[in-house]
Order: C-alpha cells, then sequence, then structure tokens
C-alpha cells in the first residue's frame, strides 16, 4: 500500500531523539532516503549506521530550529546529500517544561513556544516554499493530546500543541492548490527512554489507569498513521489530525 514511498525523500526534525529516529527508521524501512535533522549531530552518525545496516539509505544534517538560517541551511545540504528535493517532512523536535502555570518564568514559556511552535512554523514554511516550487509534498506536523486536550503542569507545551494544530490547518488550507499536504500526528503518551521511569511510578502507573485502553503507546503504535500520511495513500488527506492514542482523548469527563 505504501509502496509509492520508495525512493522518495524525506527530513526528520529531532531525528536523534527517542520518537523521531524512530520516525527515521521507519521511513527508511519504506524505502524512503532520510536525512536526520538535528543538533547532536555525534549522535546521528550510529543512527545513520543503524539504517544502512538494515538496507535503508539515510544523512546526517544539522539544525537548530530555533534558528531559521540553520533550518534553512540544513533543507539544503539534505537535498544535496539526498540528491534531490526533500518530498516528506517530519515536524518532530519537541522540547516539555514541566512546572506549575503560577512558577513558570518567562525563560520557561519562552523556551517551550520557541522550539515546540515557532520552530516548527520555521521548518513547515521553508519546507512548504520548496515544496510548492516541485508541486508535492507532505508535511507531518508532530503535535500531542495535550493540543486538544489539557493537562496540569504544561501549560505553554498544551498552549504550543493547540497552535501547531491550527497551523497544520491553516497551511493545508493555504497550500492545498500547490499539491502540498499538511497533517498533524497527535500522540497519546508513549513509552520512550525519557519516561519510562515515570510510567513504571505509581503516578505513572495511576495515569495508565485513566487510557480507555489501560496501556500507553510503544513508538511503532504510530507507524501507520505515519507511513499513511507520508504516502499517496493520504493523497485526500489534509489539514487532518490523526489522534494515536490508546482513547485517551476519549477518556470520561
Ligand atoms: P525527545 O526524545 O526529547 O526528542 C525530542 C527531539 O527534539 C530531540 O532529538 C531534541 O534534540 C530535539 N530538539 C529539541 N530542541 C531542538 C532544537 N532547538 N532544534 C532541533 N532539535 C531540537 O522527545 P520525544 O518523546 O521523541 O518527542 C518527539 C516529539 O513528539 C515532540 O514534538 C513531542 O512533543 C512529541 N510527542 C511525544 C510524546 C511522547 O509521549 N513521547 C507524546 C506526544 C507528542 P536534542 O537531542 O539535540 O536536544
Amino acid at each position: 500500500m505504501f509502496e509509492d514511498l520508495r525512493g522518495k525523500r524525506a527530513l526528520v526534525t529531532g531525528a536523534f531523539g527517542g520518537l523521531g529516529s524512530h520516525f527515521a527508521r521507519v521511513l527508511a524501512g519504506a524505502g524512503v532516503r532520510v536525512a536526520l535533522a538535528g543538533r547532536r549531530i555525534e549522535a546521528g552518525e550510529p543512527a545513520v549506521a543503524q539504517i544502512e545496516q538494515e538496507g535503508g539509505a539515510a544523512c546526517v544534517v544539522s539544525m537548530d530550529v530555533t534558528s531559521t538560517a540553520s533550518v534553512t541551511d540544513a533543507f539544503e545540504a539534505a537535498e544535496s546529500q539526498l540528491g534531490g528535493p526533500v518530498q516528506i517532512v517530519v515536524n518532530n523536535a519537541g522540547i516539555a517544561v514541566t512546572r506549575p502555570a503560577a512558577e513558570c518564568d518567562e525563560d520557561d514559556w519562552q523556551s517551550v513556544i520557541d522550539v515546540n511552535l515557532n520552530g516548527a512554523w520555521r521548518v513547515a514554511q521553508t519546507a512548504g516554499q520548496r515544496m510548492i516550487a516541485h508541486g508535492q509534498g507532505s508535511i507531518i506536523n508532530i503535535a500531542s493530546i495535550l493540543g486538544l486536550r489539557v493537562a496540569q503542569q504544561v501549560p505553554a507545551y498544551a498552549a504550543a500543541k493547540a497552535g501547531l494544530i491550527h497551523l497544520t490547518q491553516a497551511l493545508a488550507l493555504e497550500w492545498a492548490r500547490h499539491g502540498v499536504r499538511v497533517n498533524a500526528l497527535a500522540p497519546g503518551y508513549i513509552e520512550t527512554d525519557l519516561n519510562r521511569e515515570f510510567f513504571a511510578s505509581e503516578a505513572g502507573q495511576a495515569l495508565i489507569r485513566r487510557v480507555p485502553q489501560r496501556r500507553i503507546g510503544q513508538p511503532e503504535h504510530l507507524d501507520g498513521a505515519l507511513l499513511l500520511l507520508a504516502s499517496d495513500a493520504a493523497t485526500f488527506m489534509t489539514g487532518a489530525v490523526l489522534a494515536v492514542d490508546g482513547g485517551h482523548l476519549v477518556s470520561s469527563l
């Protein structure tokens, strides 16, 4: 079903983190040539080696999403290393600050907004400009169920992800006529190295009991939605928000 992906070129931001490295591997496994973009270049080489070992093709480019120049340079580098324009972008870089709203300082707020909303905008705009020039492309913004419902102590994160979902729809509207699709993937709680300890704790177990499926997600639970949004199988989908959350969004109020 996703055969059209074979030979396409993609760029994944935040590609050395938990979900980003997984997204890169999944795309590479479908035959996509992938540029892994991130700040910690040294973490990229083993990721590329693993993809190549699995028969895929990948390269590393340096990108800090808080700098427009860095985003532009990264696209240039990716296109030159991949041998052509980027056709799929996974806009995944993100950070979280967990603190009660009343105690957040200016820096807590600004840092999260600058990566999760402004950074995602910089990447999406740069990708969109290039994709418009070639008349095709798929941008997948990695949002969160916290962009659709709220939890405590992550006010900037929730606001940024809600903004990213609205931005997804605004860009989808403008760029549909240019053959560029823009969709959002909104994961629920997904187990990665960063949160594994928390989910094993009593507080983590209590959270899991509130998820209708009574489990947290694994990165591979996002594979179907990722490949669908990337591929021509979703040719009539743009401006969509796909939640993959074990039913968390429909948990009882
Ligand atoms: P993660 O392991 O912390 O990965 C985040 C990545 O973003 C890291 O590779 C980090 O790079 C990168 N990043 C941060 N600031 C950056 C910047 N200024 N420029 C470029 N890259 C930057 O977190 P994750 O769980 O994989 O999350 C990935 C995405 O999924 C995020 O957008 C997150 O909000 C979203 N999400 C995650 C979950 C979940 O349960 N895990 C649920 C919903 C949504 P460095 O390593 O260089 O800092």
